[in-house]
C-alpha cells in the first residue's frame, strides 16, 4: 500500500487528531528547543494534522510555515483547521522536496522521517533545502532502541526504516549536516496504571510500559546545515 492510500484512510478515519494529541506530549518539548526566530520560514515534513506549524506561528511568530504530507486527505485536514494565510499544507514526497535551495530557517518532523522512502536521500534534500545554520529537528518513537516500538511495522504497509541513536548521527553527517545534539524525551503524560492492573491490552509489565513512556520516550537528532 502506498503513503497515499494508507494515510488518507487515517485522515478519514480522524486518526490525524488523535495523532495530535498523542503526539503532543512530547512534540511540544521539540517545538519549544526550535530556536525558531519571529518572520523565519519553517516546514513540518509529515504534517498529519499541521499542528506544529500552527503552534509555532502562535509560540514564535514564526513567518512563513509550510506542512508537507503525502496523503491528500491528511493536507486537506490540516488546511481546514486554520484560515491563517501564512500556513500552507502542500501534498509532496519526502523524496523531492518542493523548495529551492536555501529557502528554509528551519524544519521540524515529528514521528514521520522513518516512513521516508529512501531516508539517505531526504536527509540530502533537507541539507538542500535549509539556509546555512538551519536547523532540522528529526523526533522519531520508532527506533532501534526503543524495544516497545519494533512490532508497529506489522501493522503499517508503508515500510519503516529503524535506525539506532548512532545511525541517524552517522546519516546526518553522510548528509552534511552536523550534529548538534541528540535527546530522549520523555512522555509524562501517557496514563500508566498501578502495577495490580497489568498484564493489560497492551503492556505486559509495568516496567516495560515505564521504559517504553517515561525512559525511552521520543528520540530527536537535531542537525545544523552549515
Ligand atoms: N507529524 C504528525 C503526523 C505523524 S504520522 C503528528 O505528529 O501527528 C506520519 C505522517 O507522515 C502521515 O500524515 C503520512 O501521510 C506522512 N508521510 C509518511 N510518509 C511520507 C512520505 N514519504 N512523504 C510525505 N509524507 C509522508
Amino acid at each position: 500500500m502506498s503513503v497515499r492510500e494508507e494515510f488518507d484512510t487515517w485522515a478519514a478515519d480522524g486518526r490525524d487528531k488523535g495523532m495530535e494529541k498523542r503526539h503532543w506530549h512530547t512534540a511540544k518539548y521539540v517545538l519549544a528547543r526550535m530556536p525558531v526566530e519571529a518572520g523565519d520560514t519553517v516546514l513540518d515534513l509529515g504534517c498529519g494534522s499541521g499542528y506544529a506549524g500552527r503552534a509555532l506561528r502562535d509560540t514564535k511568530n514564526a513567518g512563513r510555515v509550510y506542512g508537507l504530507d503525502g496523503s491528500p486527505e491528511m493536507a486537506r485536514n490540516a488546511q481546514g483547521y486554520t484560515d491563517d494565510s501564512d500556513v500552507s499544507y502542500l501534498v509532496g514526497d519526502f523524496d523531492h522536496l518542493p523548495f529551492e535551495d536555501d529557502s528554509i530557517d528551519h524544519i521540524v518532523t515529528m514521528e514521520a522521517f522513518y516512513y521516508a522512502n529512501d531516508p539517505h536521500e531526504t536527509l540530502r534534500e533537507i541539507r538542500r533545502i535549509l539556509q546555512p545554520g538551519g536547523t532540522f529537528f528529526c523526533a522519531v518513537n520508532y527506533y532501534e532502541e526503543n524495544v516497545h516500538s519494533h512490532d508497529w511495522q506489522d501493522s503499517i504497509s508503508v515500510k519503516m526504516t529503524r535506525w539506532s541513536g548512532e545511525e541517524y548521527r552517522e546519516s546526518f553527517r553522510d548528509a552534511g549536516l552536523y550534529v548538534a545534539e541528540q535527546d530522549n524525551i520523555p512522555d509524562r503524560e501517557t496514563e500508566i496504571p498501578n502495577t495490580s492492573e497489568f498484564p493489560t491490552d497492551s503492556w505486559e509489565t509495568r516496567e516495560d510500559m515505564v521504559e517504553r513512556y517515561r525512559e525511552f520516550g521520543t528520540l530527536l537528532t537535531v542537525g545544523v546545515s552549515p
